[in-house]
């Protein structure tokens, strides 16, 4: 589904609506106004034109009567007589002075006879009169006259002027009935523009002559142009040929000059100067004429200006056909009007313009911060929280909205702050966690430092023993040492229950960093004080050094995990991470996934080494020693799997095995008489399951079970193993003592711990190392460490096992110490039970 955003789906329908109501509030006035426009264009040209035609009426009309009354007087009275115009030329000049003086636009008033005479008077600009007179008195020719009688002084002679061909008399001579002539221009010498009223003069029955009375319609130009001035509105009269008859302008109607004829020519209506008569013209002209009956009316548009035209033909009752044409402009017509519209339509855009503006802003910031709340909700859905907040802006119901919204961020943001920091520190320590850590440190801008994991050894069993509560405090009290050794230069986290990591950021080279390590050593080396007992703890460290190889800290953590838990194996239990090692970290991978299957298939056999009695040579006692015997690959010796299995939890298993093999065989061996009524079955204990709170009920089943007598049975604790005062492994090693069990400290003076403790430790015999049994010279011998060991327990009243004996003289060496016990394969490499030998070579001597 398309979706469109909130802006769009308000802003959108506002503008429409918006647009829709000034479009058509717009639209309606614009349409009242043409409709208004119309109205008044319609009245104002009728009336214009009205004005026109009575006026043309009058003036017209007039010297028409005029003509008609003199030229019936003449009939009337018998005032022609041939050959003698006198009484005529007093008639017509008494009556132009006395009745129609007053007429401007009557220029003359002509007789002229079938005998081609011919009497005119021209009313002169002083309103004189010069007389026009052919007949006998003038010789047959035309003479104009100074004034209105024959004077000496003529104005200008014409021969041969025959008044029966002219345009005036023909229509009349033919028709015999008044009438209008054509327009023509003047023969005299001004050749004005000319129309005249045509009329009879019928004496006795008989057509003698015509009247003619000349309108110079140049007179008519003066009314138009008052008209024009006063309405602003251009008015031109033309006739059926479309010929200019007259205009409102000052421009002649005629062309004066041309090549061809030095006679003006009337012009074509299309001929015209004047741009808005011209246009009019253009405009009729494809029209059929005579179109005596019908209005036109149109408008045109003129540099911009609309015209509003109406042509209005024009008739009277002595057949004159002629065409009114009015045109005014738009603003003539109404003023101020069309400006005042257009500038209201122009304000309106613009307030149209102006509101959508506003409009706009206005849903721009009610909006706003939905738009924003939308923003920043994806943002944090892609889990963006820095994105910026939304404002809650002015609107109640949207800012209660946004606030709760922000509130709501706020929280999520909190909680997943909380989350994050409980993710990335330790909640215990402060310190960062493993993903802490790598957080960080990925973000360094090179990964060019040392890492050193630090790892607690057998923290596990300290954890049973002195519970979780104080094992929490021992942890921070180890953390507060860390951090002391190493102040601020170092990244440090607490990577797993008991392991540490120290990202050192600076390089360092591997004799320093062995030094850092020694300096971890020490810092467990002094006892951590819980409550009333103190505890001694020693730790793991594996290194790894500068490599520019490890891009991301996650692979720094696993090298180093695979330094620490090499470093579990090395006797200084420090470890410096090598490439090699990854394989045999795969290695024990693979192994302890043997060891599973190995436990379930009951693999694991007890071999005997004896213990002999250094003073008789008698065997006292045998140790059991674990062996792997594997179907793919044979015997595995203890030293390879017993650390796995320690490491992976699987020695209590091992162990109980061992321990149950050990015990029914002693009571075979016994029952055999194999061995006498105090053997003493040594059987090798780790402290994963001495720090077992059941291991005591595990022990007294297999005990019971066998029917082993518990004074037969010593086990052997492996002295760096034991911590000190862990409350289980004392209780455990008090209770196997109370039930009548042996205990050895096995491998006696390797661990850390040293002799501080051993006061507090319940047990029957220690076995002292191999390593020290190894390093006996015979020329110190009292400076020894087996010297050192059997005379400190001179008091003790335990039984002391020298371990590792390979050769007579180290026999020999323990004799003059007064070791009394003694094992090694100078007397018996460890044996399957079957093989236990009944006759051993060594002693004999
Ligand atoms: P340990 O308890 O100190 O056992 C003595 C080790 O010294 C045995 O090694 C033994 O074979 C070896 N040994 C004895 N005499 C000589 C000698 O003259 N020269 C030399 N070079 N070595 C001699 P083994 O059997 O390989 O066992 C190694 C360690 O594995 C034992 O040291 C013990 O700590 C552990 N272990 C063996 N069996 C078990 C078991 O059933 N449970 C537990 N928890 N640990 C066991
Ligand atoms: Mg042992
Ligand atoms: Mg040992």
């Amino acid at each position: 589904m398309t979706q469109i955003t909130l802006r769009t789906a308000v802003v959108v329908p506002f503008i429409l609506i918006f647009m829709i109501t000034m479009g058509s509030i717009i639209t309606v006035q614009k349409f009242s106004y043409e409709e208004m426009v119309e109205v008044v264009s319609d009245k104002h040209l009728t009336s214009l034109t009205t004005n026109v035609v009575q006026k043309l009426n009058y003036y017209l009309e007039e010297p028409f009567q005029a003509a008609l009354s003199i030229s019936h007087s003449i009939g009337q009275n018998n005032l022609y007589q041939k050959d003698n115009l006198e009484v005529i030329e007093k008639y017509i000049l008494s009556s132009f002075e006395s009745l129609y003086q007053p007429m401007s636009q009557l220029g003359v008033i002509s007789f002229g006879s079938e005998a081609k005479e011919y009497l005119g008077f021209r009313k002169e600009a002083n309103n004189d009169y010069s007389l026009m007179l052919q007949d006998n008195r003038t010789d047959g020719k035309l003479v104009i006259y100074q004034g209105n009688a024959i004077t000496p002084q003529a104005r200008a002679i014409i021969d041969n002027y025959d008044p029966t061909v002219r345009p005036w008399y023909t229509p009349v001579a033919t028709h015999g009935k008044a009438t209008w002539s054509s327009i023509y221009t003047d023969a005299d010498e001004r050749q004005t523009i000319t129309i005249s009223a045509l009329a009879p003069v019928i004496q006795d029955e008989q057509f003698v002559g015509v009247i003619a009375n000349d309108i110079k319609i140049h007179t008519f130009n003066a009314f138009l142009k008052e008209l024009k001035q006063r309405t602003k509105a251009t008015i031109y009269i033309f006739d059926n040929e479309q010929q200019l008859v007259t205009h409102s302008s000052d421009k002649s109607v005629v062309s004066w000059g041309t090549p061809i004829t030095d006679k003006g020519e009337r012009l074509l209506a299309i001929e015209s100067n004047n741009p808005i008569i011209y246009a009019m013209a253009q405009f009729i002209r494809p029209l059929a004429f005579p179109v005596q009956s019908r209005l036109y009316k149109f408008d045109l548009v003129l540099e911009g200006e609309r015209y509003f035209s109406l042509v209005t033909p024009y008739t009277d009752h002595h057949g004159l056909e002629w065409y009114i044409g009015v045109s005014i402009s738009e603003p003539d017509l109404l003023g101020a009007l069309p400006n005042n519209q257009r500038l209201s339509w122009s304000i309106g855009i613009f307030v149209s313009a102006i509101g959508i503006a506003l409009g706009l802003l206005a849903f721009n910031r009610i909006t706003q911060p939905i738009t924003e709340t939308a923003q920043s909700a994806r943002a944090l859905a892609y889990g963006d929280w820095e994105t910026n907040m939304p404002k809650p802006g002015r609107i109640y119901e949207i800012s209660v909205l946004v606030n709760a919204f922000n509130d709501m961020t706020n929280n999520l943001k909190a909680s997943f702050q909380t989350l994050r920091n409980q993710l990335l520190y330790d909640s215990l320590t402060n310190l960062y966690s493993r993903e802490g850590l790598i957080d960080c440190c990925d973000k360094l801008p090179a990964l060019n430092g040392s890492l050193l994991l630090i790892g607690i050894n057998q923290f596990r069993n300290i954890n049973d023993s002195i519970g979780h509560n104080r094992a929490d405090l021992l942890l921070k009290d180890i953390t507060h040492r860390v951090k002391q050794l190493f102040n601020n230069d170092a990244y440090i986290a607490r990577i797993g229950g008991d392991e540490f990591a120290v990202y050192l950021t600076e390089g360092h080279d591997n004799n320093e960093l062995k030094l850092l390590a020694n300096r971890v050593h020490q810092v467990f080396a002094s006892p951590f004080v819980m409550e009333k007992n103190s505890l001694v703890i020693n730790a793991a460290i594996g290194v790894v050094p500068n490599n520019s190889e490890l891009l991301s800290m996650e692979k720094w953590l696993r090298n180093g995990s695979i330094a620490l838990s090499n470093a579990k194996h090395e006797l200084s239990n420090i470890s410096f991470y090598l490439p090699e090692m990854a394989d045999i970290s795969k290695n024990r991978t693979a192994m302890m996934a043997k060891l599973q299957t190995a436990i379930e298939n009951n693999e694991f056999v007890a071999f005997y080494q004896p213990i002999i009695d250094l003073n008789t040579g008698d065997v006292i006692g045998a140790e059991a020693l674990a062996r792997w015997i594997s179907p793919q690959e044979g015997l595995i010796s203890p030293l390879d799997f017993i650390p796995i299995a320690e490491e992976y939890g699987f020695i209590a298993e091992i162990g109980e095995q061992i321990l149950r093999q050990a015990c029914r065989d002693t009571m075979l061996g016994t029952q055999q008489g194999k061995w006498g009524e105090t053997f003493h079955m040594h059987v090798n204990i780790s402290a994963h399951q001495l720090s077992h709170q059941d291991f005591i009920n595990t022990l007294t089943d297999i005990i019971s079970e066998s029917g082993i007598q518990t004074h037969n049975l010593t086990l052997e604790i492996t002295e760096s193993r034991i911590v000190s005062g862990d409350k289980i492994v004392l209780d455990n090693m008090q209770a196997i003592q109370d039930l009548g069990c042996h205990i050895a400290i096995d491998d006696f003076g390797t661990g850390y711990s040293s002799l501080a403790y051993l006061h507090e430790l319940p047990f029957d015999c220690i076995k002292i190392d191999r390593t020290f049994v190894e390093q006996m010279k015979a020329n110190n011998l009292d400076s020894s460490i087996v010297s050192a060991i059997i005379n400190m327990t001179k008091g003790m009243k335990v039984d002391i096992v020298a371990e590792g004996i390979e050769t007579i003289e180290q026999v020999q060496m323990l004799n003059s110490l007064h070791c009394p016990q003694g094992q090694g394969f100078l007397y018996s490499r460890p044996v399957p039970f079957e093989e236990w030998p009944t006759h051993l070579v060594n002693i004999e001597q």
